[in-house]
């Protein structure tokens, strides 16, 4: 299991959320993320995320990159109090 600050990446809640209602199916955040998170479901036409833990801590490329507003991350405050808690462990 690979780590993040000492952190076992699979125990850190950072991954990309997609908001189905709003994904148009482009499939721009797919060509954009070299990591594999995501992928094209056919039978509904949207992106899904199929391998959370790849997501890069803190990279939100995709979801700036989204001409939807169909991808969503944790809060950056409630992430940071997340990480420092864990931290201080
Ligand atoms: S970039 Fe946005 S709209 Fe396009 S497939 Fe991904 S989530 Fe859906
Ligand atoms: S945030 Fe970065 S690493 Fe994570 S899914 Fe999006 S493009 Fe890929």
């Amino acid at each position: 299991m690979s780590e993040w600050r000492g952190i076992p990446r699979e125990e850190i809640p950072w991954f990309p959320t997609i908001h189905e209602e709003k994904c148009i199916g482009c499939q721009e955040c797919i060509t954009i993320c070299k990591n594999g998170v995501l992928a094209f479901d056919e039978p509904s036409r949207k992106s899904k995320v199929v391998n959370p833990y790849n997501c890069v801590v803190e990279c939100r490329t995709c979801a700036r990159l989204c001409p939807a507003d169909a991808i969503s991350f944790p809060e950056a405050a409630e992430f940071t109090a997340f990480i420092n808690a864990r931290l201080s462990v």
